[in-house]
């Protein structure tokens, strides 16, 4: 079991997070938010992925309009999205966004941002104070060597959070972010050091799907290992859903994610594989899809490593020369022969 950071609990709309809450998904939408009915589709989409929070970006005085329509039409609590403008921040404040992610770094003018925690507070609206690698290079308006950069986004991040509690607001979610892996697990572990605020964790960047699985799964899983992490949010240059998919992933891997489907286990095979254990591991997934049970599904790939390796699984089937010997939690129950596995499987499926 990991230990969870202890940190404070702030509410976004009906969503708990920090200390024992259990980590939140979270993705973004990527269709023009004017374009609410799509919006409202993909924030959909992104809630049956399993996102409990869903961020929208709201650039223009047009989005914040619609972003008011979109609000009125999910259940999800919504984030918005801010850079640069304090009146869009208000604007999405007032439209009734549960959250909003604010880099103050790019909100220039001292009283600007405290406009934004004023409206905040009065709406019960959650912040997240966002810093990043690259506006603290833009901050610096000069290369920062890598080795400082941890440093001053950290020293950055310590003048944001001050100015947020002088005006008594502490309903703040930190996040500081960079597209390496090694300087985001540190720059974590400081804000973790030195703050009792959940920590929303993320990689920039991290490429297209495909490429963003392996750097996000390292960042995000050693800080979540380590209790380090209260919402995620994969990148991905693709589908949102992916994104949501991934980090479901990340944190089943951990045992942070409570499954509500089949868990499918497939032994790597080997040179004792007695059946083509990959093919048959497709015809099961394909034949479990729909299951909305917890279970646990195990395909191997000969019954002399098989039955041990899979004793945890709650239905395994071990493959032997045209056969299959199906146990259910570690106790042998039949063998059938190889085109009568899968009829033989969702039998005892319905049974259990
Ligand atoms: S279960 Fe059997 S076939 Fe599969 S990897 Fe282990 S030893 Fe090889």
């Amino acid at each position: 079991m990991i230990k969870r950071r202890k940190t404070r609990v702030v509410k976004v709309g009906s969503v708990k997070i920090g200390s024992s809450a259990p980590v939140v998904i979270q993705s973004m939408t990527k269709v023009p938010t004017v374009d609410v009915a799509r919006c409202v589709r993909q924030i959909k989409q992104l809630v049956r992925a399993g996102c409990r929070l869903v961020r929208v970006a709201v650039p223009r005085r047009a989005d914040t309009t619609a972003f008011a329509k979109i609000v009125r039409k999910v259940d999800v609590p919504l984030i918005a999205d801010v850079h640069f403008s304090p009146d869009r921040a208000v604007e999405a404040i007032e439209a009734g966004a549960a959250k909003v992610r604010l880099n103050p770094g790019n909100i220039k003018n001292r009283k600007d941002i405290i406009r934004i925690i004023d409206a905040a507070r009065m709406h019960k609206t959650a912040i997240r104070i966002g810093v990043n690698e690259a506006s603290i290079r833009d901050l610096k308006k000069e290369p920062v060597p890598l080795r400082k950069r941890t440093a001053l986004m950290l020293r950055e991040m310590k003048r944001y959070v001050r100015l947020f509690e002088s005006r008594d607001f502490t309903s703040l979610v930190l996040s500081a972010k960079s597209s390496e892996v090694v300087r985001t697990i540190e720059i974590n572990r400081g804000i973790a050091d030195t703050f009792d605020y959940p920590i929303h964790l993320g990689l920039t960047h991290a490429g297209l799907p495909e490429d963003a699985r392996m750097p996000s799964a390292i960042a995000m899983g050693t800080l979540l290992a380590e209790g380090i992490g209260d919402t995620i949010r994969v990148s991905a240059a693709g589908n949102p859903v992916e994104e949501a998919e991934i980090a479901k992933q990340i944190l089943t891997a951990l045992g942070l994610y409570e499954r509500s489907s089949v868990e499918l286990i497939v032994c790597p095979t080997c040179a004792r594989t007695g059946i083509d254990v990959i093919k048959l591991a497709r015809r099961v997934e394909k034949a479990v899809r729909r299951i909305d049970k917890p279970l646990r599904i195990a395909v191997m790939g000969c019954v002399v490593n098989g039955p041990g390796e899979a004793a945890d699984a709650d239905l395994a089937i071990c493959a032997a020369k045209n056969k299959g010997y199906i146990y259910r939690h570690g106790r042998k129950i039949s063998v059938v022969p190889e085109n009568e596995i899968i009829p033989a499987m969702l039998k005892e499926l319905q049974k259990m």
